[in-house]
């Protein structure tokens, strides 16, 4: 099983022409209501790839709360670690889309601040794979990956949104996932190496991610080729994949091919969404 150790929040979506200039109001458009967070996102792309799958991460005790864990749970995965907080409110991310491909949004961490380090120790018990990203706090994914470590886990960290105080975390990490400006933020894969993580994925969106371990040159890994209409939520399907890849046994590279699929997959469909990433497209992909 894996155990995903993150952040929830409601992702609120709307099309601008360009951003606000202080003291200025412009007029969007609503693209919808979605169901986001880095953790969440990881986890229900573990389950989709076949794992079973728990999360462990805070709501506010509000409708949104509600509704997010209802879509983690009809995705399949096991909210029982999910704690609804009294007095906060369920984290929000305010995504604005400009035309051309980036967006920018500002995140409300509302709940995801106020989980605690000992209920995301106890959730990881028993868990195979234990997969923690930096959208909560440095105490609670310093708990996280070391009760995966004394369980016997294999630990992945995505250190996802970039932070210099992860270097501290390195120690307790079996796979760091990183993309290109995240890992220069660490200082380098090889430095991450030094710090004690095992080994260093590092993605390079279309140009496919490279493998550093101790001992080894890097090892480079193609992306799939797809059309690539939207490149949100690529990174959050590629360490979902690549847990439930690992819980299911399969070595370090072979679990690198299926995130890359997994990538690719949600890439050539819109939103962070998963509704693609099946098992079954996962195969077909690397099948071609
Ligand atoms: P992030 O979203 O965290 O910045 P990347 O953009 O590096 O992460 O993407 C993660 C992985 O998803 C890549 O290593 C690659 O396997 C896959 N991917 C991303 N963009 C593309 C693309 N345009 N075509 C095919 N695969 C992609």
């Amino acid at each position: 099983e894996v155990c995903v150790v993150g952040s929830i929040n409601v992702d609120l979506m709307a099309r601008v022409e360009r951003l606000p200039a202080p003291g200025e109001t412009v007029l969007g458009e609503t693209v919808g209501r979605f169901a986001g967070g880095k953790g969440l996102n990881q986890a229900i792309a573990a389950r989709r790839c076949g794992a079973g799958t728990r999360f462990c991460g805070a709501v506010g005790d509000d409708a949104e709360g509600m509704f997010l864990v209802g879509i983690a749970e009809r995705a399949g995965v096991d909210t029982t670690h999910v704690a609804a907080l009294t007095g906060h409110r369920t984290g929000t991310a305010h995504v604005f889309v400009l035309p051309g491909s980036e967006n920018s949004i500002v995140v409300l961490p509302g709940a995801n601040a106020g989980l605690s380090a000992h209920a995301a120790g106890a959730a990881v018990e028993g868990a195979r794979v234990v997969l923690v990203q930096l959208e909560v706090p440095a105490v609670v994914a310093r708990s996280a990956l070391e009760a995966g470590r004394r369980g016997g886990a294999t630990t992945i960290l995505n250190a996802a949104p970039a932070a210099p105080d992860a270097d501290g975390l390195l120690g307790q990490v079996d796979i760091l996932v990183v993309n290109e400006s995240e890992v220069a933020t660490l200082g380098g894969a090889a430095r991450c190496l030094q710090l004690g993580a095992g080994s260093v994925v590092v993605t390079l969106g279309a140009r496919g991610c490279e493998l550093h371990r101790g001992g080894h040159g890097p090892e480079s890994f193609d992306a799939v080729t797809v059309a690539a209409v939207d490149s949100t939520g690529a990174g959050d399907a590629f360490c979902g994949a690549l847990a439930a890849a690992v819980a299911g046994g399969a070595d370090l590279p072979a679990a690198i091919r299926q995130a890359a699929a997994a990538g690719a997959i949600t890439v050539g469909s819109v939103g962070a969404q998963t509704g693609r990433l099946t098992t079954e497209a996962i195969a077909g992909l690397l099948a071609r």
